[in-house]
């Protein structure tokens, strides 16, 4: 099994050594056409202004909306999230809108720009214990009704998803675990043995 990780800015390198550590091979994903070799995708953190303008210059908009449409798991950890959700403010701007979500960029305010916290993730296998790193992250401020929470941080989702669309505003990349990785990486897998 094959994920991609998008390369194009941002901490993928990060996620990469995630997917390693659950024995599945990470492909940096840099141009469209790479996309055609790849089961999986993950968007990593980032800047999103600046993951636009590079995704923009190779036209990867409707590369990510095809290999959305032909079935296969896409993973955004915040700028990722920013950038599949389906509004987003603070300020507005062009995003995917494959997760029927609404964000507000950099939403936790000067102090709390950064911060850990550990809460609950309900998973496949029943209710997990996660570590949560938050970096200028941005809060969801409205879930759509075919969208499930997964987690939860002070009563606001942190993981959610939509069919085969994982979102997280934190990082599970800056962690040791890789719960929500092996998460992914599952639903990969179920995918590509339906398909
Ligand atoms: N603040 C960034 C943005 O708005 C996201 C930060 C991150 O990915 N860690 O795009």
């Amino acid at each position: 099994m094959r994920v991609g990780v998008l390369a194009l800015q941002g901490d993928f390198a990060l996620h990469a050594r995630a997917l390693a550590k659950c024995g599945v091979e990470a492909v940096e994903v840099r141009k469209p056409a790479e996309l055609d070799a790849v089961e999986g995708l993950i968007i990593p953190g980032g800047e999103s202004t600046t993951l636009l303008k590079l995704m923009d210059a190779w036209d990867f908009a409707p590369a990510i909306a095809k290999f959305h449409g032909s079935g296969k798991p896409i993973f955004g950890t915040c700028a990722g999230l920013i950038l599949l959700a389906r509004e987003v403010e603070s300020p507005r701007q062009f995003s995917l809108g494959l997760i029927d979500v609404g964000v507000e960029r950099n939403a936790y305010g000067r102090q709390r720009e950064s911060f850990e916290a550990s809460g609950v993730a309900t998973l496949d296998a029943g209710p997990v214990q996660l570590e949560m790193v938050f970096i200028r992250a941005p809060r969801i401020r409205r879930v759509g009704p075919s969208v499930q929470v997964l987690a939860e941080y002070a009563g606001e989702p942190v993981l959610a998803r939509q069919g085969r669309v994982l979102v997280a505003t934190f990082h599970p990349e800056l962690t040791e675990s890789t719960t929500v990785h092996r998460y992914f990486c599952d639903l990969v897998g179920r995918t590509r043995v339906a398909a």
